[in-house]
Parts: C-alpha cells; structure tokens; sequence
C-alpha cells in the first residue's frame, strides 16, 4: 500500500445528488400554501408533465418507489405463470415477480454488456410463460430488436426493469419507448431520483386507469373498489425533489460523463483489467454505474479489500446472482455466464459530483494495487 495515496475522506460508491437547496424549499413552500401532501397534488401532476416533456413518452405513471411499479405493472398485464427473467440483477426484478405470485425462469445474460441473452429466450418459453422481464443493466439496453421480435411470435408480454437507465436514448428515440411497460426508479442512488420514487411508462394509454387504481388500494371511484390494490402513490415532496433534480439531470449526465472518460482513460492499459464499460453505437448513455471486470474472483476481492484501505468503497455489483440467494433455493441452478461476471465484477465509485482529480487518484490506486505501478 502506497500511503500517500490515501483519501482523506471516505468515497463511497455512490452519493446523492442534492439539488439547490433554495431550488427545493421554493417548491416546499408551496407546498405548505397549497396544504396537499399526496394523492396526485400539483406537485406530483407537475413533475409528471416535465417527465413526459424529458422522456418523451405519452403514458407514464408515478409511484412511491420502483419495486412497488414493477409489481404493480405485473398486476395491471395480469400477468399468470411463468415470466422469463435474468438473475444478474437487483434482488428487486426476482421479488417482484414472485411477490406477484408467478414463477421466474432464469435464462443467462450476454458477455459483453451483461444484459439477457435473447438468443437463450426461446429455449425458455413454455405454454406457461406470460412474460420477458429484462433489465437494463447498468444502463446498457438489452436487444431490443431481438426481445420485442420474441415477443410478438409467441405473443409474451415485455416488462423492461429500466432502473438504471434513466435519460438513455437509443436510436435517437427514449428507452421508455420499447416494450409493454418500463419502470424507472429514483431512488437517491440513481442518477436521477426523488428521494425514494419510481416510474412506469407504457405504450397502451389504457393502462393509465388501471395503475392509478392499483397504486391507490385499487379504488376506482369514492363507492367501488374494483381491484386488489396496494399503496404505492409518490407524495408532494418527493414530487418537489424530483421536479428540482429534472432541472439539472443533463448537466448532471455530462459531469458523470467526464468521470467516466476519465476512468477509461486511465484504466484501459491495465492488463489485470479484462473488461471496461463499453459504449454502444447509436445510445445516448446515462454514465449510471462503472463496472469492471477482473481475471477471478480472488483478484476482485482482493481489489475490493485493499482499496478500503485507501478509503475507497467499491461494490460487488451484482453479487451474488438471484439464483444464488438463500431465498430461491428453489431455483438454484447453472448460469455459466452470469455466474462468472458476477464473481468479477467490481463497480467503482460514480456519482455526479465525483471531482475528476479524486477519479485519477482512484486510478492511480487500482493501477498499483494490480501491479502496474501508478
Ligand atoms: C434500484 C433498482 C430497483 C428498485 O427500485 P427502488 O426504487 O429502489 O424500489 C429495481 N431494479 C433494479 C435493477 C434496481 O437497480
């Protein structure tokens, strides 16, 4: 360990972004004139608007947190059965789907961005399946094309875990655009957030009714309850942080975007280094996480241990994999792929105010400790 390399304060692998602090009270104050605090305030129908001005979708429907819209999106498709899914991912995907009390069936993830392998889908699908369930991961689209082709042949539904990909475009079109149902969350570690918070935009504007009831214990009018809902309504301040942190998102996409070209240009001669985030054509990227992948697993948790000491707090994202959780035992098995990513994956420290000068000593760090000096 080379001492003077230490930070002197502890960096995280994420941190929140704060919005102006006068930015947030303005909306605040209004709420404290207006004296409406949830259940579709001005607030919260104001920041759906400027979400459809920014992602350019017509349909979208706030919620208290991403996991309650995924779930609630399963309930609105009424989904049945099977739902192919990936186990590289956030223990959230799995839940959702068998908290809605449908199986997962996992299929393996591609090597290169880590997304499901849509090759392997077909093998998977069965007189039961009602659903893909893919995740962008990292906020690199899975294939598109290939899912959306899958689905139409054998008449699946596409629920996209769009967690992490906030702002990406592909094509020049927004990321909310493709399948049945997306879901964004803005939690505070995402790039974009509103505290806690989530989104679903969806492409039958006839859904709009159904999510509002579902999220709101599935009342439909003040004397009929026609669903079995749940209470998943974001509330006015979360609104207010969100409509605050929409002002900014841009700017905050392009800083995240310096410190990801920095990464890349000082880590991509390290030899240890066998895989660093690799921009596709034609996406406009969001820069929401910089993972990399070492030779094993006993490299990555080396790495992961010996840059503590530096104060540096990376994070074995996403380890372990969700066939691996004592939770689903049950559907334990084989994912050659995803199993080998998952042990060496390593996400490095990426949020938006991460100064540039602390990314190049994080570099510096990472190239001694894998033996190419600094
Ligand atoms: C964060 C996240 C979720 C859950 O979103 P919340 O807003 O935290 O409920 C689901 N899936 C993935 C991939 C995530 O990263």
């Amino acid at each position: 360990m080379i001492t003077e390399l230490k930070l002197e304060k502890p960096i995280q692998v994420t941190k929140p972004k704060l919005p102006d602090f006068d930015i947030y009270q303005e909306y605040i104050r209004g709420i404290w004139e207006n004296q409406w605090l949830t259940n579709d305030g001005p607030l919260h129908e104001n920041f759906k608007k400027n979400l459809r001005g920014y992602l350019g979708a017509d349909h979208l429907e706030l919620f208290t947190n991403g996991h309650l819209a995924l779930e609630t999106a399963i309930k609105a498709l009424d989904l049945k059965g099977e739902v192919i899914t990936t186990p590289f991912t956030f223990a959230s995907t799995v839940h959702s789907i068998v908290n809605c009390g449908l199986t997962p069936v996992f299929c393996d993830i591609e090597r290169d961005n880590f997304t499901i392998d849509a090759d392997q889908i077909e093998k998977h699908i069965t007189s039961r399946t009602s659903a893909i369930m893919a995740v962008h991961v990292f906020g690199l689209p899975c294939n598109l094309e290939r899912i959306e082709e899958l689905a139409q042949k054998h008449n699946l539904a596409v629920i996209y875990d769009a967690a992490h990909t906030f702002g990406v475009e592909v094509n020049g079109r927004s990321i909310a655009d493709y399948g049945d149902v997306s879901m964004f969350s803005f939690h505070s570690t995402k790039v974009f957030h509103s505290i806690e918070g989530g989104l679903l935009a969806f492409k039958d504007g006839e859904l709009a009714q159904k999510l509002k009831a579902l999220k709101n214990f599935g009342i439909t009018s003040p004397d009929s309850v026609d669903y079995v809902g749940t209470n998943a309504k974001m509330n006015e301040f979360q609104a207010a942080m969100g409509l605050s942190n929409l002002q900014t998102i841009d700017a905050d996409i392009h800083k995240r975007k310096l410190v990801h070209e920095t990464y890349i240009e000082h880590l991509s001669s390290v030899e240890a280094i066998r895989h660093l985030p690799n921009p596709m054509v034609n996406v406009k990227h969001n820069y929401s996480y910089f993972p990399i992948l070492l030779n094993d697993q006993e490299s990555r948790d080396q790495l992961h241990e010996s840059l503590k000491n530096y104060n540096v707090f990376t994070r074995k994202y996403f380890y372990p994999l969700c066939t691996e959780f004592s939770c689903y035992a049950e559907y334990k098995q084989d994912m050659p792929i995803a199993s080998s990513v998952s042990e060496r994956i390593l996400c490095l420290p990426m949020y938006t105010e991460l100064e540039t000068e602390i990314v190049q000593r994080i570099c510096s760090i990472i190239r001694y400790e894998l033996g190419e000096g600094r």
